[in-house]
């Protein structure tokens, strides 16, 4: 048996022939036919410029449908696909291309020559452009080049990409993730989502993320669907698809911008049958408001870089505000004390562990890492904090790197952010930790004030005086415009805990 996960998608495609797979705005159209030829084209570029089975591909391009055929004929050639971040400067990708040791980077043509100056100097032996317009000199490849329209044969511990995380904690990991990792997710979220050939994606993430690249392209392409590919998130242009979607995956700034738009109402979703957030954590608001607004319930979900998609909401049942749902069919999930690593009751807060065929099989050249994280009996520590509540739902409490202990008391800052965001000229709030004389850390709240509002630390204090016991309530409140975010909308602690260091010291 094959196990390359394109055979997969290469029957679905034959069978899908001349169906939409993906269009863009300004009228760029490929058939399911297109895909399959243009990705055997690709893979005929592949082959001619060195590429051959277990090498590194690193992408760094602007979203287009050709990023996705490139992410295709790698696979079908047995290639690992490398996408990196369009936003990472040339130091960071001299980082990535001295680690991955690709045999091709491919960037965006107004990058091509300080590309081939990091590729000289960090050993990688070709370098070809892709646009946006299906431009670039890789493009020209494929034309040029004999076509592979054959799939090579591979196991399933086989790669089929190095995805690096998001670098929230720390520097980012290259994730190792097998044919048989992607496609076992895909077949799961395609049957709990219950996706089918007839659904329409708006697709506005970016492509270089597990979300954007594996959750939406390999459903869409195991389901035979179609997807309309967006550049970004821009409001006027949702609103103009909504009512010829009929999914739509999003961060959660997706939707606390679109509750804020007047425009948002039952009338312009009632095409839409599903709207899935997942990244970060949505809050209850978001979620209710939405569903007064649209009567659609957001499905949230979980999932990282190194295990695709984990825990989800039901399609079917209640999906529940600030909530992640119940494990997927075929993970399995347990939650452990960080103080005895024993397995904690229900209702209880602890480590977040999964296994399943969806976890990845170790870091990129990172072998402790992969030993510190991923357990002999198959576990991987998300590092995550988590709980489950009466009904089985899974609730994400945090993660463990950003949890205070103050003065030897655990500070879980959701706790203390929710009762913060409660007060009506708060917009959003995150609760560090800071180095502190006396009680290790201090916990310290970062306050973003709706807009217009006027409030200050004594109200915000008061506030939580009768709220919360006394070892949660910061010491001291800082306010700020907005909260520094990635591109996935995930808040970095990690710049906000750099920026107040000093506080008490
Ligand atoms: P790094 O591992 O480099 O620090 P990262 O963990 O942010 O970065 P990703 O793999 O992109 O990199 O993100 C996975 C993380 O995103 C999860 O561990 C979790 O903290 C968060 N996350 C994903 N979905 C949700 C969700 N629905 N609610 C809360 N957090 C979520
Ligand atoms: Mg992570």
């Amino acid at each position: 048996m094959n196990h390359n996960l394109f055979d997969t998608f290469a029957a679905r495609m034959r069978e899908r022939g001349n169906a939409p797979f993906i269009t863009t705005r300004e009228g760029r159209h490929y058939s399911y036919q297109d895909a399959l030829s243009a990705s055997a084209q690709l893979a005929g570029a592949l082959t001619s410029l060195g590429v051959n089975v277990g090498d590194r591909v690193a992408v760094q391009v602007d979203k287009s449908p050709e990023a996705i055929l490139l992410y295709l004929a790698c696979l079908r050639i047995g290639g690992v696909y490398l996408p990196l971040n369009t936003g990472y400067t040339g130091d960071e990708i001299s980082y990535f291309l001295k680690d991955a040791e690709p045999a091709l980077f491919v960037c965006r043509p107004s990058d091509i020559d300080t590309a081939r100056a990091i590729a000289r100097d960090t050993g990688c032996p070709a370098v070809e452009t892709l646009g946006t317009d299906a431009d670039g000199s890789l493009m020209e490849k494929a034309q040029q080049s004999d076509p592979r329209d054959d799939i090579v044969t591979l196991g399933e511990r086989d790669l089929a990409a190095i995805l690096y995380t998001s670098g929230t904690t720390g520097r980012s990991k290259g994730a190792m993730l097998t044919h048989r990792n992607l496609a076992s997710n895909a077949e799961t979220l395609v049957s709990s989502w219950h996706f089918s050939a007839e659904d329409r994606l708006i697709h506005a993430l970016p492509i270089f993320h597990t979300h954007g690249l594996f959750v939406a392209c390999n459903v869409t392409l195991m389901a035979g669907a179609s997807m309309c590919f967006l550049p970004k998130f821009d409001a006027d242009v949702i609103f103009d698809e909504l009512p010829k979607g009929s999914v739509m995956m999003g961060v959660p700034t997706f939707y606390t911008r679109l509750v804020q738009d007047p425009r948002l109402t039952a009338e312009v979703t009632a095409h839409m049958r599903l709207f899935v957030s997942g990244s970060a954590p949505l809050t209850a608001e978001t979620h209710e408001a939405f569903e007064a607004k649209t009567g659609h319930a957001i499905l949230e979900r979980y999932g990282m870089t190194e295990t695709n998609m984990n825990i989800s909401n039901p399609y079917t049942g209640a999906r529940r505000a600030g909530t992640v749902g119940m494990p997927l069919p075929g993970v399995e999930m347990r939650i452990t004390s960080r103080d005895t690593g024993e397995e904690v009751p229900q209702g209880e807060i602890g480590m977040l562990q999964i296994r399943g065929p969806n976890v990845f099989i170790g870091y990129w050249r990172m072998p402790e890492k992969t030993r510190e994280e991923l357990l002999e009996d198959g576990f991987f520590i998300t590092g995550d904090l988590a709980m489950v509540d009466e009904q089985g739902y899974v609730h994400i409490v945090g993660r463990d790197k950003d949890l205070v202990i103050s003065g030897g008391y655990n500070v879980y800052p959701k706790e203390v952010e929710q009762v913060i965001d409660e007060l009506p000229q708060v917009a959003e709030s995150a609760v560090i930790g800071l180095p502190h004389p006396d009680l290790g850390e201090g916990v310290t709240a970062v306050v973003v004030p709706q807009p217009g509002e006027q409030v200050d630390e004594a109200a915000i204090l008061n506030h939580l005086a009768g709220r919360l016991a006394k070892y949660k309530q910061p010491k001291r409140v800082f306010f700020v415009d907005s909260l520094p975010r990635n591109t996935m909308g995930k808040v970095q602690k990690n710049e906000l805990r750099k920026r107040f260091d000093t506080t008490y010291h």
